[in-house]
Parts: C-alpha cells; structure tokens; sequence
C-alpha cells in the first residue's frame, strides 16, 4: 500500500466531505500518478525536514521518520545532510526506491510544471 493510499484509507468520511470543495471535479485538473519510465521525486534533492529533536526526515511524507535514522545536533546541519549516509538515502528517494514513496504522486507537480513549460515551447 502506498502513502497516498493509506491517507485515503484513514481519512474519514466526515473529513472529506468538509473539505471536498478544494477537490476538482474535472479530470484534467485532478493530480495524476506518475506515468513516466523512470520516475524521479526531486523533493528529497530540494528539501528537508527536520524534527523537532533535530531528527533529520526524508521529506514531508516521512513524518513518522521511518526512512532515516540521523540527527543534527552532534555534527550540525549541513554536514549531516551532506554526509555520504545522508546523500545515499537522498538519493535513494529522488529514485522513488523508499517504501513510503509507492504511489505517492507528492513530486508530480515538478512534472506537470515541465510538462506545461515543455508545451509552451511547441
Ligand atoms: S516520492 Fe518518496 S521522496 Fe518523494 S515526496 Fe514521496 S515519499 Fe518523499
């Protein structure tokens, strides 16, 4: 089960309907799974996430911290996110090989930005 699909699965009915006003109804605006060959997530690349007990996460969709086991407070921020360890997992997650990111479609925007700049040049 994915991430996306386990939200859907504990977000009860009572919740949905509040917010299903910020839902479109129209396919053409509604987020998409990824369909390319070689998926990709830039988010671990781009961000990160630190907890409050200076935990250091993959990206928002780690909030149990599940995928990485580093904290900041003994080598400070930037050399634990750029120690080899840290890098690997990064890396690991921009490649979308992390169980947490099976179906989830967090860093489809990033496509769906390309793909609109790639249409704007035709
Ligand atoms: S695909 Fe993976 S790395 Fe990217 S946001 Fe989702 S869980 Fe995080």
């Amino acid at each position: 089960m994915g991430h996306s699909d386990k939200v859907e699965k504990n977000t009860n009915k009572k919740i949905k309907k509040k917010w299903s006003y910020l839902v479109p109804e129209e396919d053409e605006f509604k987020r998409k799974k990824y369909t390319l060959n070689k998926p990709y997530c830039s988010i671990p690349i781009n961000q990160s996430v630190i907890y409050w007990n200076g935990d250091l996460g993959l990206c928002c969709c780690d909030y149990d911290n599940s995928i990485m086991n580093f904290n900041i407070k003994k080598n400070g921020y930037l050399n634990t996110l750029f120690s080899k360890e840290v890098i690997k997992f990064r890396k690991q997650g921009f490649q979308k090989k992390h169980s947490i990111c099976n179906g989830c479609d967090l860093g489809n925007a990033d496509n769906m930005g390309f793909q609109a700049f790639k249409k704007r040049d035709n």
